[in-house]
């Protein structure tokens, strides 16, 4: 099972809510371990580890800490290790194969020069042409096979070069997937707070907020079902990174939510979600079961810019109540903060 929460916020917050009074019921200290375990107990995505929670709450009336330790490792990250490890492997494996033809060719190397010396002792030590070459033949036969290892050992170099290539290609990809909404494939929540750190961190630029909710999106899911929903979602990440300017960042804030973080003040913030609001008017899904359209998405937008000396929260609550305003004076519509 891997660290992935798929559930929307409303389904979360009922795990949320039925987890807590389990942990509280069975004497289990809320730390951050403990509950992904019970939020992956009450959301059943692994049959065999409520199984063991179930035993261990039996027998000892709570779960352990180095109980649910083992747990936490086994059942909610294990893919993740297991993957980490494996690349460690690979990568370790390259390494020491390496150290290994380093090693052999260093001896050969010394041989070879050992070889050297003793051929030009004999040369200077015997003038006789018949053994002297009788010493060029074998130092040319010497030199060949010295110089056969020099290439195998460069074929050597170019593969592991290959191989750490592809392995540092991996790694760049989960590094990549860390930060990317599994459904939509803009930015996570994750990509989301390292962006806003980073705008915040470089004060001489200014910095746009532009927060993005769906209208009435729970109609739609109740319409159209919620794979469909999830289906508008895509739409609607589509569109933003359409829109999306080359130096901003579009997310998923989370649930129906989405933001952009703009390198702009807030004419820019507002323009990108103009031009957002107007695309996503001509959206158009169509439902494969059974072709209806769905073409009246409609969201609404709060716009703020970074004042100085503001916090991210702060620059995040204007945001939020331009976005109740465009919600409160009619939704599908783009509304600055104050
Ligand atoms: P408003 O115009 O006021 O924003 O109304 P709304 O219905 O969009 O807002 P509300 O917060 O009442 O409902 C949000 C809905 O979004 C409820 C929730 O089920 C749905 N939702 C959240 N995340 C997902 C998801 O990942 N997939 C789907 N299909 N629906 C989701
Ligand atoms: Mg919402
Ligand atoms: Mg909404």
């Amino acid at each position: 099972m891997p660290l992935e929460f798929p559930e929307d916020t409303t389904l979360a917050s009922r795990y949320v809510k039925q987890a807590l009074p389990m942990m509280i019921k069975n004497k289990i200290a809320p730390n951050p371990c403990n509950f992904a375990l019970w939020y992956a107990y009450v959301s059943n995505r692994d049959l065999a580890l409520n199984k063991k929670l179930d035993v261990t709450i039996k027998e000892k009336g709570t779960c352990p800490d180095i109980v649910s330790r083992e747990l936490f490792k086994k059942h909610v990250i294990k893919e993740e290790i297991a993957l980490q490890k494996n690349l460690q492997e690979s990568l370790s494996n390259v390494v020491q194969e390496l150290v290994s033809s380093v090693n052999d060719t260093k001896n050969q190397t010394n041989t070879f020069t050992q070889y050297l010396e003793t051929s030009l002792n004999e040369i200077l030590s015997d003038p006789d042409p018949v053994h002297i070459q009788e010493t060029v033949k074998n130092l040319i036969k010497t030199t060949k096979d010295a110089s056969f290892l020099a290439n195998e050992f460069q074929s050597q170099l170019q593969t592991a070069e290959e191989e750490i290539t592809a392995l540092k290609q991996q790694l760049d990809q989960r590094e990549e997937d860390a930060y990317l909404d599994a459904l939509t494939k803009v930015g996570n929540r994750r990509a989301f707070d390292r962006r806003l750190v980073e705008l915040f961190q470089d004060t001489d630029t200014d910095a746009t907020l532009v927060l993005v909710d769906l209208d009435h999106f729970k109609n739609l899911n109740d319409t159209y079902g919620h794979l469909m929903g999830d289906k508008v979602l895509q739409g609607v990440a589509k569109v933003m990174q359409k829109t999306c300017p080359d130096s901003a960042l579009a997310a998923r804030y989370g649930g129906e939510e989405f933001a952009f973080l703009i390198q702009g003040n807030a004419d820019a913030g507002a323009r990108v979600a103009e031009q957002t609001r107007q695309l996503l008017g001509k959206l158009l899904l169509r439902k494969k079961s059974d072709g209806q359209v769905i073409d009246n998405i409609t969201a609404s937008f709060g716009v703020a810019q970074r004042t100085a000396g503001e916090y991210p929260e702060q620059l995040i609550e204007r945001a939020d109540k331009a976005l109740y305003e465009a919600k409160e004076t009619g939704r599908n519509r783009v509304t600055m903060a104050a």
